[in-house]
């Protein structure tokens, strides 16, 4: 359900730029998608398609890019990798951390024509 209108936010985002652009189809669309940002891929792309639907739309490719969690321990300042927000820094075990990539969930490109 959250993945469904996440998927109609990126569509109406989309749809919007075309008709800024003045353009009438897209060919490709680029998402970032975190780690960390709690979007279920397989869901997303599931209320995705039922929304490419849209005539500028039914060529549109989708790329997505997974960004890495990463965070950089409060303790030690070691820059560590993380997969959830319950890791710990592997060098000092240390349970504070700034969390600097992962949560990212946004349209990162566009081509349209
Ligand atoms: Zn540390």
């Amino acid at each position: 359900m959250h993945e469904f209108s996440l998927a109609s936010e990126i569509i109406d985002i989309v749809l919007d730029s075309l008709r800024n652009a003045g353009k009438k189809q897209v060919n490709r669309i680029e998402l970032d998608i975190g780690e960390l940002s709690g979007v279920e891929v397989p869901a997303l792309d599931m209320a995705l398609k039922s929304l490419m639907n849209h005539p500028a739309l039914k060529n549109a490719k989708i790329i997505r890019h997974r960004i890495k969690g990463k965070a950089i321990c409060l303790t030690c300042k070691n820059e560590f990798e993380l997969n959830d927000f319950f890791s710990v820094c592997p060098h000092c075990q240390g349970i504070y951390k700034d969390i600097i990539s992962g949560r990212e969930f946004n349209v990162r490109r566009l081509e349209v024509e």
